[in-house]
């Protein structure tokens, strides 16, 4: 159990609450008296955990105490002003789904021990008819994480007790305020009073519209409801709960209160919050935990407020204190996007003593928490308070350029930097943005906060499902809303962009871009959607679903029509040499990201290339060789397709050589070019692999131009079309079997290999050719293949009369090539693991026919991910590890490779790591992503984890 900590109590001069004032201290903690505890005696599981005067958690506590609780008590660790309250463990929502529904029997008494705690530290009692002590339910996961249940606030009231608070305060507007927004908020979340698929709008929010409507003819802000008009929305919403739950509105405050914390819990495996953890990979056993917290009031009125705030600005990195605020309201308010909020620079004239301490908690934070912090704040009469801290999402540039700026600001060290950098995030930066020339010739039709950068353009779709459709068709989207909501989620991923009329930094919108990495236009006023006529009208102007708009979510600006995009400057600086792009902040800081990891790395990344110009991108990205050319990809295209279909055809061995022999100039021009690009590095050559039949073709009419062309009958052509027809061709005539039955064919490509190799070795480049024998099962089958090689590298060397440097490995991607390792392992001088074709086989999953069932595997959790994109650590990966162990017990320098698709997947290269390869080798745009991972890998695990 965790130490407990107590601390002297700085009461705030009108209301008695706790502040954790002052350091923590031994001496303080024996000074004041703690609550006593009913359950959580000794050898008993403690289920809630206090915050406040007396402090039972830290901020290292996330997987018992969620990460809001966790850094609630952390803030009051560090003397921050935080309302007091108490966390109920994680552990409680897993006994809660482990016990069909119940909770541990001490759970009551604690939580009893918990509000008595409040009480104490508050004065005011929960249900009292004097002085009603109020709080607030907030669910809180390890993450914070959109889908569950919505915080409530001010639970307590009701109609005896929401007399007394107007009384105590003698602000009846503000007591009945507080009681309108309780019953909207736990009708809707707790008792489920939600819109229905036929409604366009929340009824408690059609409700309000409704008395505004009929009492002011117009729709005034909130803030100008009078408290007759209060009251009577909350005898509407109450009617209006009645009629839909089928039952009373809860008046107890305790049972209010069980009701809640029910809702939490129920609320972590609602569709939303299974989507969300799916695509995040949260695990459903980490659960959720509640925090219950006394309740301060950001709308007692003028003096008071709610806002949310960054202490850097997530989108763009840049050192400045963002966020915003409103004046008199309640936190929900803020992000719900009822009303618009005004940024916090604003409260410097409006409250200059609250400005002056938030500018305070600022430094604190980050100098506290060492990263930047997205933080969340009440004014209650002035006096500031905090209610929430964590880390703040932010975008791949702000990420970039908070690591840089705080390692030269000496917060942080530079591996730490390295670490801030979300590898899958990395993309971001190499995205295209608009093309200056092509911009100047479009039209801004408005203008928005730039939520999140990056340039989209797309087809708009107003509606998530729309979108979702719209996609799967091929097409590029945005989405516009007015604001978007967690049921849009599948939309947004879905796009390409967000546009929203609605909404402020901290919308949900903007939130979700940020983490999901997409671009982002939100609150752009000037954008009227329509949702019943499917249109969009700006400026006069309307647009229709399917219609093109653009948005730029670095600077915030809405274009009609479509827009063409230029490269990053990144891309620029780094594969077309743009000197100006290499100016830029963001090269800079790219640049010196990737130098660190260059510093960190244990692994070299090396590309998946089939072209010169592949290579040369890949090269500039840092790749220091090529793990994997596909020389198949070379003979479809122009006429070398007819060469290679002549050879196929062929029926004798003569006819074969032949049309090999036409072959064989291409494939060396190819080499040539590839060696040439790589300046000395290695490329690792897969001979050919796919089956024939996939050079063939396939309708009678393509069968008569083919034949027409190499003056063979099309009947022949079509025979031996059926002849290649294979059940199962992932099984059948392919790989190391070609070459096996056909050695000319794996001839032909040594020599092609070997000539270029002496070509470009004597324009005095370095070349270092790997021949890579794919598929192979047996040693005897690369025994086999070596030989054809080796001769061919001689007779080159011979004609040539040069001395070739090259190596011979095979792939390893068939389970008894990995599980007889060390017999392959005498005669392969590398590996190379095939990781697609290994996890096809080891799984007995063809990756292209797994579409019909694996998504519904994922959403069962029988697979955590998609095995095609993270490798499947304990399964094949298994297989990867007793190849690498037996291939080097036999060759202990034998060289490792990984060349499948999860050689660019952040967390399979985690697991490389571990096992000890080499290298990695990914599609050159991934290189960058690729060498972040891997640094990230060298400074986080160790070979032999
Ligand atoms: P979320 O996880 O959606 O951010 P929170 O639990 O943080 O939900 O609650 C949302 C907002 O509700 C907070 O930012 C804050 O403004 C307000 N809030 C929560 N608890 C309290 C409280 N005890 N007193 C005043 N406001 C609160
Ligand atoms: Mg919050
Ligand atoms: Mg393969």
């Amino acid at each position: 159990m965790a130490k407990k900590l107590a601390r002297k109590t700085t009461s705030h001069p009108s209301t008695p609450r706790a502040r954790a004032g002052g350091p923590a201290s031994k001496k303080t903690a024996a000074a004041t008296k703690p609550v006593a505890r009913k359950a959580a005696g000794k050898g008993q599981r403690q289920y809630v955990y206090f915050f406040g005067r007396q402090t039972d958690g830290g901020g290292s506590m996330k997987p018992l105490l969620g990460g809001k609780g966790a850094n609630l008590a952390e803030m009051c660790r560090i003397g921050l002003p935080v309302p007091p309250g108490f966390t109920i463990t994680t552990e409680v929502c897993t006994y809660y789904y482990a016990s069909k529904r119940t909770y541990p029997p001490t759970l009551r008494s604690e939580m009893e021990s918990g509000i008595a705690a409040l009480e104490q530290q508050t004065g005011k009692q929960f249900g009292d008819l004097k002085n009603p002590l109020l709080v607030s339910v907030r669910s809180g996961a390890r993450d914070s994480m959109p889908g569950m249940m919505d915080t409530i606030l001010n639970l307590g009231l009701n109609d005896q007790t929401v007399e007394a608070l107007a009384t105590k305060t003698g602000n009846p507007r503000f007591a009945w305020d507080c009681y309108r927004r309780f019953v909207q908020m736990y009708g809707d979340v707790v008792l489920g009073v939600q819109k229905r698929p036929d409604e366009d709008h929340d009824p408690f929010e059609a409700v309000i519209h409704g008395l505004k409507h009929e009492r002011h003819h117009q729709d005034i802000e909130d803030t100008r409801l009078s408290v007759d008009d209060l009251k009577e929305l909350v005898r509407r919403f109450k009617a209006l709960v009645k009629d839909r739950a089928g039952k009373q509105f809860p008046s107890s405050p305790w049972d209010q209160l069980l009701g809640a914390v029910g809702a939490v819990f129920g609320s972590w495996m609602n569709d939303r919050a299974m989507v969300y953890r799916r695509k995040y990979n949260i695990p459903t056993e980490w659960g959720t935990a509640v925090n219950v917290q006394a309740m301060v009031y950001g709308n007692t009125g003028e003096n008071s407020g709610s806002g949310v705030a960054f202490t850097r600005n997530p989108a763009n990195g840049v050192k400045e204190f963002y966020g915003e605020f409103l004046l008199n309201a309640q936190g929900e308010d803020v992000v719900a996007g009822v009303r618009t909020p005004e940024p916090v620079a604003e409260l410097k004239k409006a409250m200059p003593k609250a400005y002056a301490e938030l500018e305070r908690i600022r430094q604190t934070l980050e100098k506290h928490f060492k990263d930047v912090q997205d933080f969340e704040f009440t004014i209650e009469d002035g006096f500031v308070y905090m209610l929430q801290t964590r880390n703040g999402k932010r975008t791949a540039m702000a990420a970039l350029k908070f690591s840089v700026d705080m390692q030269k600001e000496k917060l942080i060290d530079w591996k730490t930097a390295v670490m801030r950098n979300p590898a899958d995030q990395l993309e971001q930066l190499l995205a295209p943005v608009f093309d200056l020339a092509e911009v100047a010739k479009v039209k801004v039709i408005a203008t928005g906060l730039p939520a999140g950068p990056g340039a989209a353009s797309g087809k708009i779709y107003l509606n998530a499902e729309r979108a979702v459709t719209a996609a799967d068709r091929g097409e590029k989207v945005l989405l516009v809303r007015v604001e978007t909501s967690p049921e849009d989620l599948r939309g947004m991923i879905a796009a390409e962009g967000i546009l929203t009329a609605r909404g402020g930094v901290s919308s949900h919108a903007a939130l979700v871009a940020r983490q999901m990495g997409k671009v982002c236009v939100c609150g752009a006023a000037a954008v009227d959607v329509d949702y019943q006529a499917r249109t969009v009208t700006v400026d006069g102007k309307t647009y229709k679903e399917g219609d093109w708009m653009s948005i730029d979510g670095t600077i915030g600006k809405v274009y009609a029509g479509q827009v063409k995009t230029a490269p990053s400057e990144i891309v620029a600086g780094l594969i077309d040499g743009d000197e100006a792009a290499k100016k830029t902040e963001k090269y800079r800081n790219f640049h010196q990201l990737m130098k660190w990891c260059a510093d960190a790395t244990r692994m070299s990344v090396r590309t998946n290339a089939d072209t010169p110009e592949q290579a040369a991108n890949a090269v500039a990205f840092g790749a220091v060789g090529i793990g994997l050319t596909r020389t198949e990809h070379m003979f479809f295209e122009g006429d070398r397709i007819d060469a290679m279909r002549e050879m196929i055809l062929a029926e004798t061995l003569e006819e074969r050589k032949a049309a090999l022999a036409k072959l064989l100039p291409y494939q060396r021009d190819d080499f040539a070019g590839i060696f040439r690009a790589l300046k000395g590095y290695p490329a690792t050559i897969r001979f050919l692999d796919p089956p024939l039949h996939e050079f063939l073709p396939h309708t009678k009419e393509q069968q008569e131009e083919l034949a027409g062309k190499i003056r063979i009958p099309a009947a022949r052509i079509h025979q031996r079309v059926q002849g290649l027809h294979e059940f199962n061709p992932m099984l059948g005539f392919r790989g190391c079997r070609l070459g096996i039955g056909y050695p000319e064919i794996s001839a032909m490509q040594a020599r092609a290999v070997f000539e270029a190799a002496a070509i470009v070795q004597k324009e005095g480049i370095k070349v270092r050719p790997e021949i890579m024998i794919p598929l192979v099962a047996f040693k005897k089958e690369l025994d086999l293949q070596i030989e054809v090689v080796h001769q061919a590298a001689r007779e080159v060397q011979n004609e040539q009369k040069v001395k070739l440097t090259y190596m011979v490995g095979t792939m390893i991607e068939i389970p008894r090539g990995a599980l007889t390792a060390d017999e392959i392992a005498q005669s392969a001088e590398f590996f190379s693991f095939g990781t697609n074709d290994l996890t096809q086989t080891a799984l007995g999953m063809s990756r292209d026919d797994s579409g019909s069932f694996l998504p519904h595997y994922e959403e069962l959790e029988i697979v955590k991910k998609n095995p095609f994109a993270t490798i499947d650590a304990s399964g094949v990966g298994q297989l990867v590890a007793i190849a690498v162990t037996k291939g080097r017990a036999t060759r202990p320098n034998l060289k490792l490779g990984i060349c499948g698709e999860h050689g660019g997947d952040p967390s399979s290269i985690h697991f490389f790591e571990k096992v000890g390869l080499d290298y990695v080798s990914c599609s050159p745009y991934r290189v960058p992503v690729a060498r972040l991972a891997a640094a990230q890998a060298a400074l986080s695990v160790k070979v032999g984890d």
